[in-house]
């Protein structure tokens, strides 16, 4: 096959994989896009141009990596799986803007790889990637925390779960992660890609979603973001009982607890009998900071 077919078209792939002997490996979530329009579309959801520096996870056999090389600036990309990198070595040859390096995303130490390796450090930093689907939230949790204030994170998801991030309040997609989500940036599902565009097909179809980390703060902080965590993680601690049970369970099951943790909900106008999936980032700032103020919780 020419040189000029793209790595992504299902031709170039199967030869790719053929050539140097590669089987895909369940336990790091390896399944390669073959769909050069799906591809090219999230290069374009990204708005990747050559002022931009790009960070890849996973750039498996490269598909992604090669259309990201003839969009951006730089790209870097992040491959746990070392027997994966001389294949990359040579299938991304023809491309000086990339360079590929053998690291767990989980692990990798962003700050210092961005200062070694792209040479203009005042272009944003967008990242780009298929994600390994069995760690997807620790990867978004990590790269959210991160002290790199990155343009945009694009990435490739479990359908399910891209639903989940970009959730509005009352659906039942509305959870946790939405909201951890939401205390560091805005989700938006780009598209829906089907699980008959990767070899091999995973068993659940994808989504695209593009988070736009926060630039402005929020209208309110809490007085500690891990208090915040904890009361929204057990205020969905049973998604299906009131926040008053939910809170029973969490705060403490003591007549006077209780009372004044109701109190608390009662004062910011919170009616203790609706689901947790009901109250907005917003407000569940205000109860872990009524609820501190309460001295509920520490
Ligand atoms: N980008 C390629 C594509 O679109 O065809 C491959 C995507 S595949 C879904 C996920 C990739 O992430 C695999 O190449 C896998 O080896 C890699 N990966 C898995 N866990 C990783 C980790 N902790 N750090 C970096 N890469 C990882």
């Amino acid at each position: 096959m020419s040189k000029q077919t793209a790595i992504g078209s299902l031709g170039r792939t199967q030869e790719i994989l053929k050539k140097y002997g590669i089987r895909a490996k369940k336990s790091y979530g390896q399944n390669f896009l073959t769909d050069v329009n799906v591809l090219k579309k999230i290069v374009a959801a990204a708005d990747i141009n050559r002022d931009d520096n790009v960070i890849e996870i996973g750039p498996g056999i490269g598909a992604l990596t090669e259309q990201l090389a003839l969009a951006a600036g730089q790209v870097l990309a992040l491959e746990i799986d070392q027997s994966l990198l001389p294949v990359l070595d040579d299938v991304l040859a023809p491309y000086d803007n990339v360079t590929v390096v053998n690291q767990d995303v989980l692990k990798a130490d962003l700050p210092s790889l961005i200062k070694q390796h792209f040479s203009d450090l005042q272009k944003p930093v967008k990242v780009v990637a298929n994600l390994p689907y069995y760690i997807t939230s620790p990867i978004l949790m990590g790269l959210l925390a991160s002290p790199v204030s990155f343009d945009c994170i694009c990435v490739m998801m479990q359908k399910e779960v891209a639903e989940r991030l970009a959730a509005k309040p009352g659906t039942k997609q509305y959870g946790a992660l939405t909201l951890a989500i939401q205390y560091h940036g805005q989700a938006q599902l780009a598209f829906g890609v089907s699980r008959h565009s990767f070899v091999p097909a995973p068993n659940v179809d994808s989504a695209i979603v593009t988070i736009s980390p926060r630039k402005a703060p929020l209208a309110r902080l809490p007085f500690s973001q891990q208090a915040l965590f904890k009361v929204i993680r057990g205020c969905f601690a049973h998604r299906r009982k009131s926040l008053r049970n939910n809170l029973k369970r969490f705060v403490g099951k003591d007549a006077t607890v209780l009372s004044k943790s109701v109190a608390v909900l009662d004062q910011l106008g919170i009616d203790p009998q609706l689901r947790p999936e009901k109250l907005t980032l917003l407000q569940f700032i205000d109860l872990t900071n009524g609820l501190h103020e309460a001295h509920l919780i520490s």
